[in-house]
């Protein structure tokens, strides 16, 4: 590591602050984060997590943030240790299926559409498909461990304000999801409660999310020995202890799909905030001479655009002053 070069401070340690961190930290700078949660407490370790299924704008950068992202987990899943696994299963609707993510899903992987018979009772369309899924108490240790062998440093340690970031560094990356509503005072992003059950496993071997637009869904995704079951969404709440009546109806709906999982053995309920935003923020800010990249807003796809979005945050990280920031 050169000695010489700028620390570049990224603030978060969620999946966001990790990737981006890694990027840095392995192109050879200085990096230090600054987290008031450990990886393990960040909305980020609640998620799935799959890839795709975004909805993200601006759509024909998220498009690019997340084929970028497939490529990496392809090749991350080579890998049992870094908790990425390519798996096939079904999405699946109660109405018909039309976005635009299929079309494009069909053409780069072994996307299909279900015949009748692979559909659960009640559902009219669906498609199969094998997709990366993401272990993320497992991948955020992985990324974790990337960045210490790269040279960086972790501290836990809250960041009171975009002032006390530009005075220790005069590069910093700004990766708070929802906690950015404090820290640069954007009201535009806002908490989307989401709710696991996690589940022994009894045996399934395959993903299901069901599309819905009502807030409540069925979905299970297999981690080895773990299943972790969903799902809801519920804006503008922030409590993060989890609801017991949640969690009957999300074991109730996933039974509905797979009868096995009625009786299957609860291990934990665990909540986080997807921090939904109209656009997701990654842009270059100057304040009080630092030079402030945010990358957040990543709605309930964090996972899915992280390393597009990483290594887009990096770019702007490491441009010459003076070259024009993007927006
Ligand atoms: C139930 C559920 C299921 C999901 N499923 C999926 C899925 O299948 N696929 C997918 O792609 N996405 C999924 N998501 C969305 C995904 O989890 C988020 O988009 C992603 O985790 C956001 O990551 P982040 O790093 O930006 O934010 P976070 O994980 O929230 O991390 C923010 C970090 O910033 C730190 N922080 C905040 N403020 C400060 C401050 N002032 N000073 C210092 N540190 C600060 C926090 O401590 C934390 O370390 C799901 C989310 C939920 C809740």
């Amino acid at each position: 590591m050169d000695g010489r070069s700028p620390r570049i401070l990224v603030i978060g340690a969620g999946v966001s602050g990790l990737t981006t961190a890694v990027v840095l930290a392995e192109r050879g700078h200085r990096v230090r984060i600054r987290t008031t949660e450990h990886p393990a407490d960040t909305t980020s370790a609640v998620a799935g997590a799959i890839w795709g299924l975004s909805r993200l704008r601006p759509r024909e950068r998220a498009v690019r943030w997340e084929w970028r992202s497939h490529e990496v987990f392809l090749e991350l899943a080579h890998d049992p240790s870094t908790g990425v696994h390519l798996t096939p299963g079904t999405v699946a609707s109660r109405e018909p299926l039309t976005t635009s993510w299929l079309e494009e899903t069909r053409s780069r992987t072994d996307l299909r559409e279900c015949g009748p018979d692979e559909l659960p009772p009640a559902f009219t369309a669906g498609v199969r498909a094998t997709l990366p899924l993401i272990d993320m108490p497992r991948y955020l240790e992985y990324l974790l461990g990337r960045f210490h062998d790269a040279g960086g440093e972790l501290v836990r340690s809250p960041v009171p304000s975009l002032a006390d970031a530009a005075e220790e560094s005069p590069v910093v990356v700004n990766c708070t999801g929802v906690g950015a509503r404090e820290l640069v005072g954007d009201a535009g992003v806002l908490p989307v409660l989401g709710q696991h059950v996690v589940v022994t496993n009894p045996g399934v071997a395959e993903y299901f999310v069901e599309l819905s637009d009502t807030g409540y869904w069925a979905s299970y995704m297999p981690h080895g020995d773990r299943l972790v079951l969903g799902g809801v969404a519920v804006p503008h709440a922030w409590d993060r202890v989890p609801n017991r009546e949640v969690t009957a109806g999300i074991l109730r709906r996933c039974a509905e799909i797979r009868a096995e999982l009625r009786d299957a053995a609860v291990r934990d309920e665990i909540v986080g905030l997807r921090p939904r935003s109209e656009t997701v923020r990654l842009h270059v800010e100057h304040y009080e001479g630092a030079r402030i990249v945010h990358n957040y807003g990543h709605g309930g796809d964090g996972v899915a655009v992280s390393w597009g979005c990483a290594q887009e945050a990096a770019e702007l990280a490491l441009a010459e002053p003076g070259a024009s920031p993007t927006g």
